[in-house]
């Protein structure tokens, strides 16, 4: 239909490359336009659709993202820093709008999207999940209400092949906790505990991790005084919370002004 958002996806044959040309096909309002991938990839020529496993799309995935960038509303972009930050400048050349999840990203390469940022929208954010910029929010809203007579301790699993530990997520709620209480998370974070640790200091941010069996990632922020805790918790059970979080952004930045956003932005979540 004619007001369907044309959405291009680079890096379609990836491992969310497929998960965002599925999500496209089950999300109202826009349409799969065009396709990617490394100019020496086995997947050019083959139909995204086919290769996402939802059967043909009548898109050939091409090495030319200029001529693909050109022809959409918008690209999705999960896929490596310096492959992303090009595809942004196409972007600004374009006019198109850019929703970059790659992560890794170096002050450098946050430059260059500033700079494409002066001619058309960029959604940038490291996790993309509804979910977790929500909670995000909420822990960063409960750590300004209660002083720190609350203890904050942040607990995360993830399945037994993960290799760093806490969880960038985990992470990400520490400092989101630390913005709302206003410290820093380098001075308040205890990132691991082990032997005779002494009693917990005051004010401390602690975090706890487990590791095991295929668990996405699962996330508690725990505030716990004198007779009384709260919890907050996120629990992902497959990762199309990200695709499905990108297409979110994609919709949202229609007819939107240049800008770079974030997922709060995108949300309408005020911190
Ligand atoms: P992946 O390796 O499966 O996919 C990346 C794809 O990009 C590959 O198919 C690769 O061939 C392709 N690519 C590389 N160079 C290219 C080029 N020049 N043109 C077009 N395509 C090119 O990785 P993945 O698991 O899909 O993750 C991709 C990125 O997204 C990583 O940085 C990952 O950390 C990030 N990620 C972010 C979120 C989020 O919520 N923001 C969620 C999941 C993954």
């Amino acid at each position: 239909m004619a007001d369907e958002m044309k959405i291009g996806i680079v890096g379609a044959a990836g491992r969310m490359g497929q998960m965002l040309v599925r999500q496209i096909g089950e999300t109202d309002g826009c349409v799969l336009a065009g396709a990617t991938e490394r100019p020496d990839s086995d997947a050019i020529g083959k139909d995204a659709g086919t290769l996402a496993g939802i059967g043909t799309a009548g898109v050939a995935i091409g090495g030319d993202p200029a001529a693909m960038i050109a022809g959409v509303d918008a690209v999705i972009d999960f896929t490596a820093p310096d492959v992303t930050v090009h595809h942004a400048d196409l972007a600004a050349q374009a006019g198109a709008a850019i929703i970059i999840g790659t992560t890794g990203m170096g002050p450098d390469h946050v430059e260059s999207l500033e700079r494409a940022a002066r001619h058309a929208p960029v959604v940038f954010a490291p996790n993309m999940s509804v979910g977790v910029n929500l909670l995000m929010a909420l822990v960063e809203q409960v750590a300004r209400t209660l002083d720190d007579s609350y203890d904050i301790e942040i607990v995360e699993m993830h399945h037994r092949h993960k290799v760093d530990a806490p969880s960038g997520t985990a992470l990400g709620l520490g400092r989101a906790a630390a913005a709302g209480r206003g410290v820093d998370l380098d001075e308040a974070g205890r990132l691991s505990r082990e032997g005779h640790t002494g009693a917990r200091p005051r004010g401390e941010i602690g975090f706890a991790t487990l590791r095991g069996g295929d668990v996405i990632g699962d996330h508690t922020v725990c505030f716990a005084t004198e007779g009384e805790r709260i919890e907050l918790t996120h629990k992902a059970s497959g990762r199309q919370i990200y695709a499905a979080g990108a297409l979110r952004a994609a919709l949202w930045t229609k007819g939107r002004a240049p800008g770079l956003y974030s997922m709060n932005d995108v949300l309408g979540i005020e911190v």
